[in-house]
């Protein structure tokens, strides 16, 4: 089937071809996801509008409550923005953990979040610090929390006349924040399994905690069962004890080419102790 790229002048350009072409139409970025599925005959789709060219999407903005991401923000921007660093240390760290050099400078935000791949190693720390996605068509637009957006593999709650067009991020002065991603080497890999945790501590006591896990689930999951098992708690070895039995109550991995489901409970049971012994230590030396 013959497939036509069209490229997209402006963003009400972008959103007329796509209400044109409806689910036969998908919004092409950096292609690094897209070019794959099309050359492995795995995309239904007859038009692809590359959306490369709006540079109005590709941004970093702060805000006084929130950072503002555009859609076609690159993976190698979130490493190196001082205030996405700055404000989101661990949603920085998983841009440095993700793909190469090669794939950060062509790969968006958008794209990785689009792809709705339960291993998009951007969305577990965004889930974290409650960031939202705003799509837009020619009909308007709206936002919803990001943990939502995402139906199953390669599925969204995005209709097929709608694009992503940012994120926003609100801030989390002071929180603790991790993120840890395993491969079967350091660099250039999917993951494994991926976890982030982002925690509001009072000295000792747990006030608020966001955790999230990547290759867990068939989307990248909000861990609600381990927020409510640390929130309110105090951090002490008893509550870093029995965090594996919440992680357990949460996630679903499945065996795959990449990983064993028992591989992948440990994985994330172990970088998930790993999260509190060092929020632990970091209020100890701050006190
Ligand atoms: C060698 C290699 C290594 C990789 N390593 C990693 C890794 O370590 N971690 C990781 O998470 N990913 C990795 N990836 C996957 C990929 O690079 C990322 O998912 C990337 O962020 C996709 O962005 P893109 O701009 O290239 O998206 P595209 O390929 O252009 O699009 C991907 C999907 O998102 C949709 N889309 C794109 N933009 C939008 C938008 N604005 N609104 C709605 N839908 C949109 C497209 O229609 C398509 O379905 C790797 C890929 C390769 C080839």
């Amino acid at each position: 089937m013959a497939i036509d790229i069209v490229r997209a002048e402006n963003l009400e350009h972008a959103l007329e071809l796509l209400a044109r072409d409806g689910a036969q139409a998908r919004p092409l970025a950096g292609g690094t996801d897209l070019m794959l599925r099309l050359r492995a005959g795995r995309l239904a789709a007859r038009t692809l509008v590359s959306i490369a060219d709006l540079s109005d999407l590709a941004y970093v903005r702060e805000q006084a409550d929130r950072v503002e991401l555009g859609a076609l923000t690159r993976v190698a921007d979130l490493i190196t923005h001082p205030v996405y660093s700055r404000e989101f240390p661990a949603g920085a760290r998983a841009a440095r953990d993700f793909a190469s050099p090669q794939i950060r400078n062509r790969g968006t935000l958008g794209g990785n979040v689009g792809n709705a791949s339960p291993a998009a190693d951007n969305v577990p720390p965004l889930i974290t610090f409650g960031a939202t996605v705003t799509l837009q068509s020619k009909r308007g637009g709206r936002s919803m929390p990001i943990e939502d957006f995402f139906e199953g593999p390669g599925r969204t709650r995005a209709a097929p006349d709608e694009m992503i067009v940012g994120f926003q991020v609100p801030k989390r002065p002071g929180a603790f924040q991790f993120f840890a991603k395993f491969g079967s080497r350091n660099a250039n890999v999917i993951s494994i399994a991926s976890a982030a945790l982002c925690l509001r501590l009072d000295g000792e006591t747990v006030r608020e905690a966001r955790v999230a896990y990547g290759c867990c689930a068939p989307v990248p999951l909000r861990a609600r069962r381990v927020e409510s098992y640390l929130s309110g708690q105090r951090l002490d070895e008893r509550l870093i004890a029995g965090v594996r039995e919440a992680v357990l109550g949460d996630i679903k991995p499945i065996d795959d080419v990449r990983g064993s489901r028992r591989y992948k409970e440990l994985l994330v049971i172990n970088a998930t102790e790993d999260a509190l012994r060092g929020a632990l230590e970091s209020v100890r030396k701050a006190a």
